[in-house]
């Protein structure tokens, strides 16, 4: 895998974007929240055994994995600073969204991938919730994940995420946008066979 694109962390740690020459418009990223791993592990731990036409940010969030933190090195929940049309400032510690919309480099260099590459579809791994979300019209790839890794689908997360990579990406532009959420109660080895499925089969779309 090349690295297609990177950017640096204001805790000086790299962000890349990985692809082969022949990618596909399919992105997959890991480690939106620093405290959750698991994307960056699976998605590094595949790609040791596998060519993969799928473009990914095995780690979008270097600095709060390393500081063990949901948000930035910038206490941002990533997740909350994308410029959704309902972006709002909000005090609130644990879903901060920056003081302003797209204010953060790791968000930045998300939206110039999205500008570039203009994925068709994305996968965006979380945890620990167990459970396969989409936005936009994702319904069909959700239920197909959802038959691979035994989580059911959920359409809505149930309350408003006014900056969420989902809103952002799904509904207000269409991209059929899933948010796996994995289990963090398990080994992570036994995420790798139905993770490894789930990125095979975005290999076919
Ligand atoms: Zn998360």
């Amino acid at each position: 895998m090349k690295i297609l694109e990177h950017t640096i962390s204001k805790n000086n740690n790299k962000i890349e974007l990985l692809g082969d020459d022949n990618y596909k418009n399919i992105l997959v990223i890991g480690v939106f929240h620093g405290d959750e791993p698991q994307g960056e592990i699976l998605i590094n731990e595949y790609l040791k055994n596998n060519s993969s036409k799928l473009l990914f940010i095995p780690c979008l969030n270097p600095d709060g994995r390393d500081l063990n933190t949901r948000q930035n090195a910038n206490n941002v929940d990533l997740n909350r600073n994308f410029p959704t049309n309902n972006w709002i400032k909000s005090e609130d510690k644990q879903y901060y969204g920056g003081e302003e919309a797209a204010s953060e480099i790791e968000t930045k260099f998300v939206l110039n991938i999205l500008e570039k590459y203009k994925p068709k579809a994305i996968l965006t791994l979380h945890s620990p919730y167990c459970v396969v979300n989409y936005d936009g019209d994702a319904n069909e790839i959700a239920v197909k994940c959802s038959e691979f890794i035994n989580y059911p689908v959920e359409e809505d997360i149930g309350y408003p995420t006014p900056g969420s990579f989902g809103t952002y990406c799904g509904k207000e532009r269409n991209i059929p946008t899933i948010t796996l959420e994995l289990s963090e109660e398990i080994p992570i080895e036994d995420l790798e066979e139905p993770v490894f499925k789930i990125f095979k089969y975005l290999e076919t779309l």
